[in-house]
């Protein structure tokens, strides 16, 4: 390890890499994370550039992205690619973009849904093998890569002799890019590495092991995430080799834009409200029960928006759909994902009144729920970190979610004046979430009560600011040869 003890007060040069970035591109919270967190750097004073892939649905014009004059060929197995990149400035922040055509001329980011394309070995293999080319031409103090898209890169790096610094974040373990051995040889990854201690996994070829096994320092979304992962019953195959590098594992809590989700100046809202005024969030209430149509707005409203996978809890939410629908409230389900919860939702909306279903992804649709409901339905099964639940509490929604995971550190129970505060509930079955949305319900019936929750979960700081502030600590006592070995959990 090179010991730089200069590095507390001087800038870091950091080199930002995810397969997603909101805005060019999003299929969930990876795009968040890796739009917010690199412009937070910028802001205390980084050097920062993010690199993701130029895919072909990124308006181009919009964003005002231009050739930067540079590319590269890149030999991998026995085929040439040739890499072009592309830049643009977004809020500030330097955005390097990849081009190749077997990655970015695509439909979809990863497949269409519920699937994924035959390729995607091949297709983020030269996305990684790009990285490590950027690495190598230029001096970045450290590299930060995200999710398995990139941790294939850690391994290439270190096999490279490339001296910046790697950090790998675990967004979901449950997503590992896991290939089999034939993909070795077209992804340029040496038939060496395929051991149990480097990428072999039950006989196939596992890049998050790559990005764990290679990384200085891995972390994960939240605290109670990372201690979760050690376990069986969470590590999804890799809690044994996660145990064996659990000294260089850390778990820093996620954080949102506050900037982005501000009830006072959100463009998508009908109606502005804050803290001193909330008629506002009554009247966007208002407006989204004439939107779709339910009867007696003044009934509670609860939402669910996010993927629909069994991660997310679908099973639960299926199963009680009907209990749910009889309860005094109005609900309505946003998302898209696996046919059949889409069936289930689409026949309760058919027989219940007070239940809606849009499917879909629409941005601005999701701040208007955020902003007119009462209450926000999280019940994942496991939950990495989570942003929605942090969204809601921005707009005074109070999230009713299974303690799992980063839920469990941002949702504490209604008078724990820790924040944020809301009804998480411990039993992950669909008797759970029906137990705790009446009792969110039965809260939700006292005015007064209700809205000292929603001023004390608004004043919340859930910020990406916050979040920034941890990782450049972590990334300084990487630099200076600092990080405790010991680990933290
Ligand atoms: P994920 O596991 O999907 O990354 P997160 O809670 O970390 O879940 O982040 C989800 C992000 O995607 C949030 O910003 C949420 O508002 C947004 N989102 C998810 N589904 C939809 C949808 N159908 N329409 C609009 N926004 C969505």
């Amino acid at each position: 390890m090179v010991k730089n003890p200069g590095v507390k007060a001087s800038k870091m040069k950091i080199l930002f890499a995810s397969a997603e970035l909101f805005p060019f591109s999003k299929s969930g919270g990876l795009a968040d994370m890796a739009s917010a967190l690199p412009r937070a750097f910028r802001k205390r004073g980084q050097e920062v550039t993010a690199v993701t892939p130029l895919y072909s649905s990124i308006d181009i014009a919009k964003y005002d992205i231009r050739k930067s004059g540079v590319s590269f060929r890149l030999r991998i197995g026995a085929k040439i690619y040739e890499v072009e990149l592309s830049h643009c400035k977004y809020e500030g922040l330097d955005v390097l973009f990849v081009y190749t055509p077997i990655l970015c001329d695509r439909e979809y980011l990863y497949g269409p849904p519920g699937g994924s394309y035959p390729d995607n070995d091949l297709r983020f293999a030269i996305f990684c093998h790009a990285l490590v080319e950027l690495l190598r031409r230029e001096n970045y103090d450290l590299c930060h890569l995200n999710d398995w898209h990139t941790a294939l890169a850690a391994l290439l790096a270190k096999e490279a002799g490339v001296q910046s610094r790697i950090v790998y974040t675990i967004h979901n373990l449950a997503y590992q890019g896991i290939f089999p051995p034939s993909s070795l040889q077209r992804c340029g990854i040496d038939a060496r590495h395929f051991t149990p201690e480097e990428m072999e996994f039950y006989g196939q070829v596992n890049w998050m092991k790559a990005g764990i096994g290679f990384a200085d320092a891995v972390t994960t979304v939240s605290p109670s995430y990372a201690r979760e992962i050690l376990t069986p019953e969470f590590g999804c195959g890799l809690d044994g080799y996660l145990r064996r590098h659990s000294a260089k594992l850390r778990g820093i809590l996620n954080g949102i834009e506050s900037a982005l989700y501000d009830p006072k100046t959100d463009p998508a809202l009908p109606v502005h409200f804050g803290v001193d005024n909330f008629a506002g969030k009554a009247q966007c209430k208002a407006l989204l029960c004439q939107d779709f149509n339910l009867e007696d707005s003044a009934r509670p409203l609860v939402v669910f928006i996010g993927r629909f996978v069994a991660q997310k809890g679908l099973e639960w939410i299926v199963e009680a759909l009907d209990a749910l629908a009889a309860l005094p409230a109005n609900f309505i389900f946003l998302g898209e994902g696996e046919e059949r919860y889409h069936a289930a939702l689409e026949a309760a909306a058919l027989r219940c009144g007070n239940l809606r279903c849009f499917f879909g992804y629409d941005e601005a649709l999701s701040h208007r729920l955020y902003s007119g409901a009462d209450l926000l339905l999280m019940p994942s099964r496991f939950e990495p970190c989570g942003l929605n639940q942090m969204i809601a509490m921005r707009y005074g929604t109070l999230p009713v979610v299974h303690a799992v995971g980063g839920l469990r550190d941002t949702v504490h129970p209604i008078g724990s004046r820790v924040c944020g505060e809301g009804f998480p509930f411990e039993d992950g079955n669909a008797c759970g979430l029906i137990a705790a949305v009446e009792n969110a319900l039965v809260f939700s019936a006292d005015p007064k009560k209700l809205e000292a929750v929603r001023r004390f979960d608004m004043g919340c700081d859930f910020s990406i600011d916050r979040c920034a502030g941890e990782y450049l600590h972590l990334y300084r006592e990487l630099l200076s040869g600092s990080l405790s070995t010991k680990g933290e959990l």
